[in-house]
């Protein structure tokens, strides 16, 4: 747990989903915790320094705006939660629509998953106004807004708060030039973003490519040494910082004795020799299908291992109410049925387990310690925390790290194996590789990845953050604030 200081800057953050749903109760509303990358990164600002977070808490509504303020944790609030409500055709138009069947898959680079509707763009655009509207009403000295659901409030908030200091953090890739201008509002997006003081990503490629893209639609000057651009006389930052975890939570897990015993637990209900993990959200993103095939390719390319290593899957549920990722539960599940019918022994390790359920943080350390290899396969990624949970918590010094070069975590993982996902042969290679590396390599590779994992945590993030966007208002260069080693 961090400390608490009240001397801090009070942040409001901004996101479309925040850490908890809102279900009705008998004669209050009860709240339920969900999971994913940003809750982790954004929550511990807000438990140590108090603020609001303003999210839509899963409840649609025709008649308001805003639904219940609450003090969260329940019984001993750090910090409240503003809900909004979104009206059905919101949840269809802008959720479902505009965030889901248009941004996500066109900043994966995957342009022909895109539907582009007119009505979609409409109800993004009134959905941002009422977000920038309820922040507004907060009135906090930083606004801190989250991902690519509300890329119109930073200049919503800036017509209305011209002197507010407003970060911005996106958390998916930001694809290239050419591809982004497919987008018939990619203009509007990128103003939008350009209302902030500090537009943070996870990588220096999508810096790069966010600054190729707002360069295409509006004359600015680009200082990319101090990432920095000089927009209609404002000064804004474009860094990259990605976000990290709460390395010593996963290391004080990883020698919790409980949760040793439940890995070896898992390992030991496997049966097998070798055990190759993956845990994912359900997503087309994340290449499980491909995974899955790879390690077919593996058994057929190596039969010497057939009945000793099993690949442990973990799909946690994930925008159920959209039909492709229903659909692509069917594929996952179909080809998981194929490749046991195939290879399966009748005795040893079966390949492939699959689970379909979402884990607590032991629950995925003791995963993370049964396992030998993690398996990240993304087709593309923004960053992929779980990559970096995994090497936190092997305190052992084994284990090995196979990580797609489209997930952003790449460009900061040097340890670990990189294996082109669409590519089963090669990805089945770096398995061997993988199941056959000499324990002091596995333990060199992971000190180095510790190490990089460590000194760029969860803390170091959003201080960096909230630091840069300050330093803009003091005058503080952002050079000083890196150099002073936050
Ligand atoms: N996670 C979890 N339970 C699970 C699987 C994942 O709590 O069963 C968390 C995991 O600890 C990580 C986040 O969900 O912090 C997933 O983040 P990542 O960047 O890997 O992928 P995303 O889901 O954000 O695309």
């Amino acid at each position: 747990m961090y400390s608490y200081s009240k001397n801090t800057a009070q942040v409001v953050v901004v996101s479309n989903r925040g850490a908890y749903t809102f279900q009705e109760g008998h004669d209050q509303v009860i709240p339920r915790r969900t999971v994913g990358g940003l809750v982790a990164a954004v929550e511990p600002v807000l438990t140590a320094h108090g603020g609001t977070w303003i999210s839509w808490c899963g409840r649609l509504d025709h008649s308001k705006e805003q639904g219940v303020k609450l003090g969260i944790p329940p019984g001993e609030p750090r910090y409240q939660i503003q809900e909004v409500f979104l009206t059905p055709e919101e949840h269809d138009h802008y959720y479902h629509g505009f965030c889901n069947a248009i941004l996500w898959p066109l900043c994966h680079q995957l342009p022909e998953r895109c539907s582009f509707e007119k009505a979609y763009w409409e109800a993004y655009r009134r959905v941002n106004q009422k977000f920038a509207r309820i922040t507004l009403e907060a009135k906090k000295e930083i606004y801190w807004i989250h991902d690519f659901h509300l890329a119109l409030v930073p200049q919503l908030l800036r017509q209305q708060s011209p002197g507010a200091a407003i970060a911005f953090f996106w958390h998916i890739p930001f694809p290239p030039a050419d591809l982004f201008q497919i987008l018939p509002w990619g203009r509007q997006i990128i103003y939008g973003l350009l209302g902030s003081d500090l537009i943070a990503f996870h990588t220096s490629r999508y810096v790069e490519n966010f600054l190729d893209t707002m360069s295409c639609y509006y004359p600015a000057r680009i200082y990319p040494e101090q990432g920095l651009i000089r927009f209609r006389n404002r000064k804004i930052l474009v860094q990259a910082l990605p976000v990290g975890i709460n390395y010593h939570r996963f290391e004080q897990l990883a020698t919790d004795p409980a949760v040793r015993a439940r890995a070896a637990e898992i390992r030991k209900s496997l049966g097998a020799e070798k055990v190759l993990l993956g845990i994912d959200r359900m997503d087309y993103t994340k290449g499980i299908p491909e995974r899955i095939r790879a390690m077919a390719c593996f058994l057929e390319k190596y039969p010497e291992y057939r009945g000793r290593v099993t690949l442990l899957q973990i799909a946690v549920p994930s925008r159920n109410g959209i039909g492709e990722y229903g659909i692509l539960k069917q594929e996952v599940e179909r080809i998981v049925g194929e490749v046991n019918g195939r290879y399966d022994q009748m005795y040893g390790a079966v390949p492939v387990r699959y689970r379909y359920q979402s884990l607590d943080q032991a629950e995925l350390v003791a995963h993370y310690l049964a396992a030998d290899v993690l398996l990240v396969t993304a087709l593309r990624d923004g960053l992929n925390l779980v990559a970096k949970e995994f090497v936190a918590s092997r305190i052992d010094g084994k284990g090995v790290l196979i990580l797609s070069p489209f997930a952003g975590a790449a460009q900061e993982l040097h340890g670990a194996l990189l294996a082109n996902p669409f590519e089963p042969a090669h990805l089945a290679a770096k398995i061997k590789m993988a199941l056959e590396m000499s324990f002091q390599e596995q333990k060199s590779r992971l000190e180095s990845l510790r190490r990089t994992v460590k000194s760029r945590d969860v803390r170091w993030w959003w201080q960096t953050n909230l630091k840069l966007v300050k330093s803009l208002g003091s005058g503080i260069s952002p050079a000083a604030i890196n150099a002073a080693n936050l």
